[in-house]
């Protein structure tokens, strides 16, 4: 069994939604918000593979921006001109970006990096968007959020994926992180917060703990994500508010 931040969260968040996507194998299309996210992502690792240091882009915002022509994906728009208008949200989305790049002072040392680590029989995999290396000598992880209103810093201080990566940057990479931080691209915002080291042991015993569940086939639905769940009409177990007719064969 390998586990991932997706795995894990989906997990953590509904059993049964586990069971549906990655034992059913029942994967929801991609929707154009995400589409996005994704042709984002992959422009930023494009663009910061070959720019990790400060200031280094004299003519960064038109790199960046070509960078996007060459990682779109063209999945998940039902028309042409859906998807058109998607891709100036995304140029848009980009040069506010490039403007907070402008100020970076950090190293980047790490780009889309993989891991893999193993605790107590269980294998730990998942990619790092980022680590930066501050002027400080101080390492934090980064993760982008393409899609989300940005949080606060105790938001992000319990943010499961970034306490995830910080753990794995320590076993996996050795580098001790100081801060773990989301870059809310859309809202030009990076918020911040300690990593905690002493929350390690916990999120071990949780991964460990939610392996051991899933090899036994626990898969309990838990209905307090339901609104926001893809497969909230299909779903017989779901929660949230239904239009008539819908077919409940989940
Ligand atoms: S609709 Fe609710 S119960 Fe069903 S899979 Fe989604 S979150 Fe779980």
């Amino acid at each position: 069994m390998e586990i991932s931040y997706s795995r894990l969260k989906t997990y953590r968040d509904c059993p049964w939604l586990f069971k549906l996507l990655y034992v059913d194998g029942l994967y929801p299309s991609l929707s154009p918000a995400g589409s996005l996210g994704l042709s984002l992502h992959r422009t930023l690792e494009r663009y910061h593979a070959r720019h990790p240091e400060p200031g280094d882009a004299p003519d960064g915002e038109a790199e960046l921006l070509d960078d996007y022509v060459s990682a779109w994906l063209h999945r998940g728009y039902q028309t042409p001109q859906m998807q058109v208008e998607w891709f100036e949200k995304g140029k848009e989305i980009l040069r506010g970006y490039w403007q907070m790049e402008r100020s970076r002072s950090s190293k980047i040392i790490l780009v889309e990096k993989e891991f893999r680590f193993e605790v107590r029989g269980v294998w730990v995999k998942g990619i790092m968007d980022r680590v930066d290396l501050n002027a400080d000598g101080s390492y934090e992880v980064v993760e982008y959020k393409t899609q989300k209103a940005a949080s606060s810093p105790e938001e992000v201080a319990g943010n499961l994926q970034l306490s995830l990566y910080g753990l794995a940057l320590r076993r996996v990479f050795g580098l001790e992180p100081k801060w773990q931080s989301v870059l809310f691209i859309r809202e030009k915002a990076k918020v911040r917060a300690p990593y905690n080291a002493a929350g390690e042991q916990a999120l071990l015993d949780l991964i460990v703990e939610a392996e051991r569940k899933m090899d036994q086939g626990l898969y309990d639905p838990d209905t307090s994500h339901c609104v926001r769940c893809d497969f909230r009409n299909r779903c017989a177990y779901s929660t949230a508010p239904q239009s008539a007719g819908d077919p409940k064969t989940l």
